[in-house]
């Protein structure tokens, strides 16, 4: 009867465009995904640019299709937001990554990714407290990114919410930095604990003409200014690595270190235990 029902229509429903119907379809796939279990997070260290240790880990979302293999989150994520799955999928992120950090040497800290959708669910910090519960996580060794997006339209429902998670002791990390029109207006408006510079400054920060090494050290005096740290993404040479320590960088993520890896691989790359 549906399908009859589709033909009785035919002249008035305009047919699904081919990248419409693989949308959907990848909407569809993503819930399966999440039912069966198709998710996994890969782990990628900060190292502290000072000490050289590994001072934590972001969660990378990964999901493995059972006909397209790996699909990048740049791929899902948005599909993931615009039908409202990513408040589980992000729940299901929060629940497994806090219960591997746990079991983490206590000076390496947990970096979660939070979509500005999630951003929008006055249960977001009650449901993080439970995962940091159930897990037994402290909370300060939690550290939720979130991208200036969340910011834009002065959305005072997301600001009530971050100064929710950061009454339960988590800490914020302002991610992508320097990507948006007026980043440097964020800062104001929420007290962040860390700025994640956008690898875009560091790819071109070890070539002499460009303006890359003066904004670094910019964000890097505003941050210590304001009591924030500031941690450089994407760093994937020696000669980055050590521009970004003299000019006063707190950490760095990139490919240089280490790539995101299971979570079986990447304890390897912790320092010694805490013995103290
Ligand atoms: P992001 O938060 O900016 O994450 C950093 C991205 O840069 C990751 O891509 C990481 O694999 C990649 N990367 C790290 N080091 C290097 C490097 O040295 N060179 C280069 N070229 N790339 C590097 P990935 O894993 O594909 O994630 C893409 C984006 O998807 C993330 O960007 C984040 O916005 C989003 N995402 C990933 N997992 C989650 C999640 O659990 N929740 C939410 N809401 N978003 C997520
Ligand atoms: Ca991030
Ligand atoms: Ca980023
Ligand atoms: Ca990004």
């Amino acid at each position: 009867a549906k399908a009859e029902g589709r033909r009785t229509h035919r002249f008035f429903v305009p047919e699904m465009d081919a990248s419409a119907k693989a949308r959907l379809t990848l909407e569809q796939d993503l819930r399966q995904a999440l039912v069966n279990g198709g998710f996994e997070i890969h782990y990628q260290p900060l190292v502290n640019l000072r000490t050289g240790m590994v001072s934590g880990c972001e969660a990378l979302l990964r999901w493995r299709h059972p006909q397209r293999g790996m699909v990048s989150p740049a791929e899902f994520i948005p599909i993931a937001e615009d039908t409202g799955l990513i408040n589980d999928l992000g729940d299901w992120v929060l629940r497994t990554a806090c219960n591997e950090a746990a079991t983490w040497p206590l000076h390496v800290r947990l970096a979660v990714n939070v979509s500005p959708v999630q951003l929008k669910c006055d249960t977001l910090a009650l449901r993080i407290a439970g995962a940091l519960a159930a897990s037994g996580l402290d909370p300060r060794r939690l550290e939720l990114e979130i991208t200036e997006a969340v910011l834009i339209r002065d959305d005072e429902a997301a600001l009530s919410i971050l100064h929710q998670l950061r009454s339960i002791g988590v800490r914020i990390a302002l991610d992508d930095f320097g990507t948006g029109y007026s980043s440097l207006s964020y800062l104001k408006r929420f007290p962040f604990d860390k700025i994640k510079i956008d690898r875009c400054f560091v790819a071109d920060i070890d070539a002499d003409s460009s303006g890359s090494p003066v904004i670094v050290q910019a964000v890097v005096n505003i941050a210590s200014a304001s009591n924030m740290t500031t941690v450089a993404e994407g760093v994937e040479t020696e000669a980055q690595r050590e521009m970004l320590r003299t000019l006063g960088c707190t950490e760095m993520q990139g490919y240089l270190f280490s790539k995101p890896k299971p979570a079986a691989e990447v304890r390897g790359l912790f320092g010694p235990d805490d013995v103290l």
